[in-house]
């Protein structure tokens, strides 16, 4: 193989990539389950999962083959024609969840895009024009486009970005009284995540969303998911909304969706299916047959592998191992674990800077990435090995106890 020069690669990219991250001082350039190599060749224990996507880990067999097949046979229609893999794809979900209609996007952000359009555009076509309110919850991040953004209740997100898409209203979460008080007649939808990933890994309750149901049937306004991240087997349901036995209207999907290649999905109950008419949304990408193979395959390894309950299993292994470390072995950096299946949340005193703590793992070789404030954030693949676990906590341990409360 050819000498790569990893300094030159980060000179390069201080100057021709925009500066809107702030990744470490490395390149990667290889990738095998839940592992990464960087262009030196250095190994990291990858439990990012690349934010929840990587839900078969890194370049799966199957996804290999399932892309290297596609791409050969048919890569890109358009949405002009119908293509078989998008077709398939679309009926999987439907027989997976309580949903009745799938709509192809290509990122969490634009599945949320056309959430929010089909819940106006719903009301206005069923007599209700007047209802535009969308309200949505404090702490909530649901992607960067204008609209997503929009519905996204972290201030810092939206800083210098104004005028927004208007009439969004924000309540705080897992707040019933809150959300009795703002659903209104001018109410076109309410949104939530049933767990909220980048503001902290909040679990919304099963009561709190049952009663969520409840107020939007009774108003008349339509209830809304984002499971962008909740999605996909990474709670150890196939759908998050499955512990509360929840059904929204419409519901976001995409992350674990396409296992790292770009996907998203609107999905909808039979009440929504003519919510979006011919001609009133639509992506020249969304649904291609490339995207669709990567979706299949995932939905086939979940299956083979059985990555759901694993999800349960290995989530629950890595919450009792956080909470041991917190309880029995005097990590009192640890305030609290939380999160459901593997998506888990270590939420660290005030004290203890996450950003460092991150950085000193990284020396250690193990990759994590953070949450809202002050969490470390655990999203690995869901077929992540419980040794791996252990050898990833064992570096948290380390740092934790030595870590500088500043
Ligand atoms: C990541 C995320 C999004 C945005 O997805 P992108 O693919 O980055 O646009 C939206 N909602 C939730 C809940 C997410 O976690």
């Amino acid at each position: 193989m050819e000498k790569v020069d990893q300094q030159e690669l980060l000179n390069t990219a201080s100057t021709a990539q925009m500066a809107n991250y702030r990744p470490p001082a490395f390149v990667l350039s290889r990738g095998q389950g839940r592992h990464v190599w960087d262009v030196e060749g250095k190994r990291y224990l990858d439990l990012t999962g690349g934010i929840a996507v990587l839900c078969a880990g890194h370049s799966h067999p199957t996804m290999v083959q399932a892309l290297t097949e596609q791409a050969s046979r048919l890569m890109h229609t358009s949405n002009m024609f119908y293509n078989d893999r998008g077709i398939e794809l679309a009926a999987e979900i439907t027989r997976r969840t309580a949903f009745d209609r799938v709509y192809f996007a290509n990122s969490g952000a634009e599945a949320n895009e056309a959430l929010l359009k089909i819940a106006r555009k719903w009301q206005f076509l069923h007599g209700a024009p007047e209802r535009t309110k969308i309200i949505s919850t404090h702490g909530s991040f649901h992607g960067r486009t204008m609209g997503a953004l929009s519905v996204t209740g972290q201030p810092a997100y939206r800083k210098g970005m104004e005028p927004l898409v208007g009439d969004i209203t924000f309540v705080g979460f897992n707040d019933l009284a809150a959300m009795e008080a703002a659903v209104d007649s001018k109410t076109a939808a309410v949104l939530v995540e049933p767990i909220q990933g980048e503001g902290g890994l909040t679990v919304a309750g099963d009561a709190y969303l049952q009663g969520l149901r409840k107020l939007c049937d009774d108003r008349g306004a339509l209830l809304l998911f984002d499971e962008v991240q909740t999605g996909y087997g990474r709670t150890g349901r196939f759908l998050a909304q499955e512990w509360s036995g929840v059904t929204p209207d419409a519901c976001a999907l995409a992350k674990g969706m396409g296992g790292g290649f770009p996907l998203g999905a609107l999905a909808v109950t039979e009440k929504l299916a003519d919510g979006l008419p011919p001609g009133s949304h639509g992506s020249t990408y969304g649904g291609n047959p490339l995207a669709c193979a990567a979706g299949l395959a995932v939905l086939r390894i979940m299956d083979g592998e059985d990555l759901i309950a694993r999800a349960e299993t290995t989530g629950q292994y890595l919450s009792a191992r956080l909470h041991s470390m917190k309880e029995q072995q005097g990590i009192s950096a640890i305030e609290e674990v939380r999160g459901r299946g593997l998506m888990v949340g270590a939420k660290l005193k005030e004290s203890i800077p996450v950003l460092q703590v991150l950085v000193a793992l990284r020396d250690k070789g193990v990759l994590l990435t953070r949450a809202g404030h002050n969490v470390l954030r655990f999203v690995p693949p869901l077929n992540t090995l419980p040794e791996e676990i252990d050898e990833a906590l064992l570096a948290v341990k380390e740092v934790l106890t030595h870590a500088p409360t500043s």
